[in-house]
C-alpha cells in the first residue's frame, strides 16, 4: 500500500478552510526568515500560499542575514504581542552566528505552531501535547487515516533532531508503541530497523534504507528529502527496492511532505481558536 500524503493532506486542508470559514475568525500566521537561503525560501512560499487557499492570513517577515540574536528576537517578541497573530514560525536554519535555541525559546509557547518551543516540546514528553512539531504530528494523522494501529508496536525512528526524530518518537510513544531511537551513532542499526513494525527514517541520507533493513510486512515512513545521484527527488528509503516488501510505505516526493503543511495550518487555526477563548 503506497501511504498518500498529498492526497490526505488535501483532504483535511479542505476540511480546514470550510472550519475556518465557518468559525468567523480570522487566523493568521506570521513568518520570519532570516538570509536569503533559497531552500528556506521556496518552503515559506509553500507555507503562505497554503494558508492562502484554506482562509489563513499571512504576514512574511524578511530579516537580513547579519542581523544579530537578539534583533531576531526583538522581531519575534514584537510577533508575540501582536493580538492578530496566532502562529509564529521562523524558518530553520538560521544563519550559523545566531543562537537558534534562544530564537526558539523567545516565541510565545501559545502561538509556537510549530512545537519547537522546550515547553511543548516538554508538554509532548510528559505525555500531555499542546504544539506537536509538524512533521511527526503529520505522520500520526497519516497512521490514523490509514487506520495503522500503533499500540503493541515496536517502533523504530532512524534520526534524533529535535525537529522530527525526538518528537515523533515521543508521539509513538504516546500512542503506545515500544520505541526506539537509532541515530547516527547506534552501533546496530540494522538490526533495530529489522525489528521495526513501524519504522520511520528521517536521517536525511539519499535511498539508505534498503530492503535488508525493514521487516517483511512493516509500515515504512520516510521523511528524508535528498536529492539522488542524478538529481532528483528521493527520500532515506529506497522506495523502488522496499515496495514490495512492505505492508504500506510514504513515497518521497507526496509522502510525509505535505502533511507537514496541513499540519502547519490546523496548529495555526487551533492556536487561532483559543486565542479567541481567552
Ligand atoms: P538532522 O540532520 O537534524 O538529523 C538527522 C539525524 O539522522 C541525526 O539525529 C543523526 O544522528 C541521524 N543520522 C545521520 N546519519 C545517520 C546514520 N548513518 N545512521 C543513523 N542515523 C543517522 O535532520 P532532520 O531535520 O531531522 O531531517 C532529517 C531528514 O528529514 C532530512 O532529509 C530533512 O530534509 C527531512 N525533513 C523532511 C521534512 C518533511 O516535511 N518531509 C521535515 C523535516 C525534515
Amino acid at each position: 500500500m503506497i501511504i498518500n500524503g498529498k492526497e490526505i493532506s488535501e483532504k483535511r486542508l479542505a476540511v480546514l478552510k470550510d472550519e475556518i470559514s465557518k468559525s468567523g475568525l480570522s487566523p493568521c500566521l506570521a513568518t520570519i526568515i532570516v538570509g536569503e537561503d533559497p531552500a528556506s525560501q521556496m518552503y515559506v512560499r509553500m507555507k503562505h500560499k497554503a494558508c492562502g487557499e484554506v482562509g489563513i492570513k499571512s504576514a512574511g517577515i524578511t530579516l537580513s542575514s547579519d542581523l544579530k540574536t537578539e534583533e531576531i528576537i526583538s522581531e519575534v517578541s514584537k510577533l508575540n504581542s501582536d493580538p492578530s497573530v496566532h502562529g509564529i514560525l521562523v524558518q530553520l536554519p538560521l544563519p550559523k552566528h545566531v543562537d537558534t535555541r534562544a530564537v526558539i525559546t523567545a516565541v510565545s509557547p501559545d502561538k509556537d505552531v510549530d512545537g519547537f518551543h522546550p515547553y511543548n516540546s516538554g508538554l509532548l514528553f510528559s505525555g500531555r501535547p499542546d504544539f506537536v512539531p509538524c512533521t511527526p504530528g503529520g505522520i500520526m494523522t497519516l497512521l490514523k487515516e490509514y487506520k495503522i494501529k500503533t499500540a503493541g508496536k515496536k517502533a523504530v525512528v532512524a534520526g534524533r533532531s529535535v525537529d522530527v526524530g525526538r518528537p515523533m518518537a515521543a508521539l509513538l510513544l504516546n500512542a503506545d508503541a515500544t520505541v526506539t531511537i537509532c541515530h547516527s551513532k547506534t552501533s546496530n542499526l540494522e538490526e533495530e530497523m529489522k525489528s521495526a513494525d513501524i519504522l520511520v527514517s528521517a536521517i536525511g541520507k539519499a535511498k539508505f534504507v534498503g530492503p535488508d533493513m525493514v521487516k517483511k510486512g512493516a509500515v515504512v515512513i520516510d521523511v528524508g528529502i535528498n536529492r539522488d545521484e542524478n538529481g532528483k527527488l528521493c527520500g532515506d528509503v529506497d522506495f523502488e527496492a522496499v515496495r514490495d516488501k512492505v505492508y504500506a510505505i510514504t513515497p518521497v516526493p507526496g509522502g510525509v511532505g505535505p502533511m507537514t503543511i496541513a499540519t502547519l495550518m490546523e496548529n495555526t487555526f487551533t492556536s487561532a481558536k483559543k486565542h479567541a477563548e481567552l
